[in-house]
């Protein structure tokens, strides 16, 4: 309990809140929170838990009800994470910016691009200092600049090796979006920067921040059903513009299986929290179709796993969008569709219940899958954790889409994967990041 006495401020919508004085007389709003205890609401989820100042509020509700949930407190802006944003494309504009307004430890004030007009019209749309908009030429001056702590590389795939090593460089924690690269060996020397440097290097892996998709993972650990058997994922999109990077090799290095396919592979991954022995795999692509000219259509892909699990994916970037995944166990199912989405992914499960078998579908509230990684990177760079989804777990996945891309070579013939030798992820995102 504070020393401090507690008063009650009414708050904007007339509910009323504590408020304690702080050293300069300055009353301090108390914002309650999910246990129901109350913590200043500029402080922060970890200082807050751990400054003792937690209040219990007796309940308003008979024991029937459910309690609320409410979401955790979030910083203010001065205690938040500095984020610098390197290519304002898609991605960034239509899903990363407006994801800071969610974002509860995180704040953009750097970007960078070859756009300065584009740049600076963001950059006052977000309140960005002018001299915090670089290009790639004076990207190494972010060294010079202490407000930014993360570098998030939101480029072409083939530009993702050569900005995490110069964001390293420059002294900068990294989050980096998928594919982590080329391939296996830029990956490596990606690890070896952020190591040397003592940075911190995350995979903009969103899926494993996506509620849905963790209470899947849940349910696996929970052995809920039963003994995995076989994961079976699709994901495609059928691409527009011929002329775009993702088409392009040399920018892309594939088409539907690094951009798309992915998702289905590291879902078999951690959903299962099993690595692959071994891959068999196939490519195709529309003959004649010109966006097909350097990179594939279609991936098919089946995986063995030590425990007997399968898995078998497809992506393709002719067929219409598709985004789905089933995992069968023993003793039931679990199944999203869609589940690679950025929001509306859905989620259903059937399991023996009694003596009928029941199929549910469960209310799990969204949740901004971007903020909740970002704020995840956050976390890790202020509490000096490894990242759930760190370097090498993107390496993992450059290992097999090698291989996948060696066995298609070799019409399907199977290749040998090894298991990895450590841990590859780091501990699990707690409910503040
Ligand atoms: P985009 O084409 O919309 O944006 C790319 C940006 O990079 C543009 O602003 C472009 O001007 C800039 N750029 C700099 N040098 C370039 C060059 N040589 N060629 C082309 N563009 C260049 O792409 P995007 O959809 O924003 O994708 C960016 C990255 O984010 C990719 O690695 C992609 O895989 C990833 N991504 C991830 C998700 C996700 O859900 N996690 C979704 C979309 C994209």
């Amino acid at each position: 309990m504070p020393s401090e006495p507690i008063n009650a401020e009414p708050d904007r919508s007339g509910r009323t809140f504590p408020s304690t004085p702080d050293r300069n007389g300055r009353r301090r709003l108390l914002l309650q929170c999910a246990a129901g205890s109350l913590v200043p609401l500029w402080a922060g989820a970890a200082s807050a838990q751990q400054s003792g100042n937690a209040i219990t509020l007796p309940s308003i509700s008979a024991p029937t009800e459910a309690p609320e949930k409410l979401p955790p407190p979030a910083d203010g802006p001065s205690r938040r994470v500095g984020f610098a944003i390197v290519g304002l494309g898609h991605l960034t504009l239509e899903r990363l910016m407006p994801a800071f307004g969610q974002s509860k430890h995180c704040k953009p004030v750097a970007l960078v691009s070859g756009d300065r007009d584009k740049a600076l019209k963001l950059a006052r749309q977000h309140d960005i200092r002018e001299d915090a908009v670089y290009d790639y030429r004076s990207f190494d001056r972010i060294a010079q600049n202490p407000e930014i702590e993360v570098v998030y590389i939101v480029l072409p795939n083939s530009m993702h090796a050569e900005y995490t090593v110069r964001a390293a460089r420059a002294g900068k924690h990294v989050l980096c979006e998928k594919p982590m690269a080329m391939s296996a060996s830029e990956c490596q020397q990606m690890i070896d920067a952020c190591r040397t440097a003592g940075r911190k290097l995350m995979v903009a892996y969103r899926s494993q921040y996506e509620p849905m998709n963790r209470a899947i993972r849940k349910m696996v650990v929970d052995k809920q059903l039963g003994t995995l058997k076989e994961f079976i994922s699709t994901n495609s999109q059928n691409q527009g513009d011929p002329n775009q990077w993702r088409l392009k090799k040399a920018l892309a290095g594939g088409g539907a299986l690094p951009d798309i396919g992915l998702y289905c592979l590291n879902a078999a991954r951690f959903l299962s929290g099993e690595e692959p022995t071994e891959v068999m795999a196939w490519t195709d692509s529309t003959p004649g179709d010109v966006r097909f000219r350097e990179v594939e259509e279609n991936v098919h892909f089946m995986l063995r796993f030590p425990s007997g699990f399968r898995a078998t994916c497809h992506a393709s970037y002719g067929a219409h969008k598709s985004q789905m995944l089933r995992l069968m166990g023993s003793d039931g199912w679990a199944e999203l569709d869609p589940g690679y989405a950025y929001e509306g992914n859905r989620m259903r499960y059937a399991r023996k219940e009694g003596d009928r078998v029941v199929t549910s579908e469960p209310s799990i509230p969204q949740k901004d899958q971007f903020a909740l990684e970002m704020d995840h990177m956050a976390e890790c760079v202020r509490t000096d954790r490894t990242p759930h989804t760190p370097g090498e777990e993107g390496l993992q996945d450059q290992r097999i889409m090698e291989a996948i891309y060696a066995s298609a070579r070799a019409n399907g013939k199977a290749m040998a994967l090894a298991q990895p030798s450590s841990p590859l992820r780091g501990p699990e995102p707690t409910s503040n990041g």
